[in-house]
């Protein structure tokens, strides 16, 4: 028998109520608000953005307008996106698509990398096949399993230039797990051109608290019970300006026989990851590492998750050098046109194999990078690690990485 869950949309009927209880976000102060705040379906889910005494209408236009613009960038489900041309032409042509496409792709093909193939944007022809959260949504066979991922494979994508090149016929890139993070990060860049002093961004549970509240209180963020979605938060974290993001089995799956069929999707098998885990959350200051090492982390497990954690934090606490080395570098490149904002080399750095990334974070300098040693750069966390993950195994017990246990 199927149990066809409840639907995310179902939840729209109260917007606002959404802004507060999809995450569990306690913000625990009051100020005058210019505009109420304002939620949209995007990105397949409910996101919404309170920018407080700074949210006025031309604000939130322009934060959504943003939105808008990523998702028909990045969408699978609508044929006119550059990653559904990509798609389209795989096997026939390379695609020539946006500097934004191009930088994004790079940073999954990064945690690809340092993942060893767990987080895999090619995944696409298996997330097509479950179909989980559509009017298609089923249990394929093996047979049909073993084809779609034969058609998966991180390191036959072709980059040259701007020009993006499936080789096989059936290949289809996903960014879902990554796509969010980026669009988190980069509104807190229009927050801090608008010189929005204080934001609470919540694309569908990915969450970044932004600046400082006027009472200079710690921002406080819920983590959902995996076993109680819609209940009262399993953990409630205090944090300084930061983004948590979690990947779990309850944001989009189906059940049948008793079976919880999720949509994060082992490379390897073809199958949702089934390791007892049922959810894991990231924190640190930027969204699109933080999206993608949920996702990444989910399929690693614990062990081999705390292990890759541990390698980010030490490879970014011993960078802050190397930082104000490419800070104080000369500014001789011509600026980046990156969406809404031009970048300056200073604001970029490159691995030597073109990679480049950014990260959203007012007033820093840092730079999210993929290093000699193939790790992400994350900037620091006020008084705490720059990276920190917190696990929940279907027992409902919870595991912290270092200097998370009890915030
Ligand atoms: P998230 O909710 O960020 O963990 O992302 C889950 C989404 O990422 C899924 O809905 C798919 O679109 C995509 N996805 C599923 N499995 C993987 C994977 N192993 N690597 C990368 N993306 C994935
Ligand atoms: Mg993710």
């Amino acid at each position: 028998m199927r149990i066809i869950k409840k639907n995310h949309f179902t939840v729209l009927n109260n917007v606002l109520f959404a802004v507060f209880s999809a995450v569990f976000l306690f913000v625990g102060f009051s100020c005058k608000r210019v505009e109420l705040p304002r939620a949209e379906l995007i990105f397949g889910t409910i996101c919404s953005i309170n920018a407080y005494e700074d949210g006025t209408k031309a604000v939130y236009d322009e934060l959504f307008t943003r939105l808008h613009s990523i998702d028909a960038l990045f969408s699978t489900t609508k044929p006119s996106s550059e990653i559904e041309k990509i798609n389209a032409a795989a096997g026939v042509t390379g695609v020539e698509v946006s500097e934004e496409v191009i930088a994004v792709l790079k940073v999954a093909l990064a945690f690809s990398r340092i993942t060893d193939g767990a987080f895999d944007p090619t995944i696409g022809p298996v997330v097509k096949l479950w179909g989980i959260n559509t009017e298609y949504e089923r249990i394929p066979e093996k047979e049909e399993l073993d084809s779609a991922l034969k058609l998966v494979g991180w390191k036959n994508v072709k980059i040259d230039g701007n020009t993006v090149f499936l080789p096989e016929k059936g290949m289809r890139l996903d960014l879902g797990g990554i796509v969010k993070g980026y669009a988190a990060d980069a509104l807190t860049h229009i927050l801090k051109d608008r010189k929005v002093a204080c934001a609470v961004i919540d694309l569908g549970g990915n969450v970044y608290v932004w600046g400082q509240k006027k009472d200079k209180s710690l921002w406080r963020v819920g983590i959902k019970n995996p076993n109680d979605p819609e209940g009262e938060p399993k953990i409630v974290l205090s944090l300084p300006e930061s983004t948590v993001v979690t990947s779990g089995v309850y944001e989009r799956y189906f059940i049948e026989d008793g079976v919880r069929y999720h949509h994060i999707i082992n490379p390897k098998t073809g199958y949702p990851e089934n390791n007892e885990l049922t959810s894991v959350s990231v924190v640190c200051r930027s969204s699109i590492a933080a999206d993608a090492l949920s996702t990444s982390l989910f399929i690693l497990g614990k062990e081999k998750g705390f292990q890759l954690i541990d390698r980010i934090v030490k490879n970014a606490v011993s960078a802050d050098s190397k930082n104000s080395a490419i800070n104080s570098a000369s500014d001789d490149e011509p600026p980046v046109d990156f969406g809404q904002k031009t970048v300056q080399k200073k604001d970029r750095v490159s691995d030597g194999m073109g990679m480049w990334l950014f990260n959203g974070v007012s007033g820093e300098e840092y730079v999210l990078d993929v290093l000699e040693n193939g790790l992400p750069l994350l900037p620091p966390m006020k008084d705490l690690p720059p990276l920190g993950a917190i696990f929940i195994d279907a027992e409902g017990k919870i595991f912290a990485t270092d200097g998370f246990k009890g915030i």
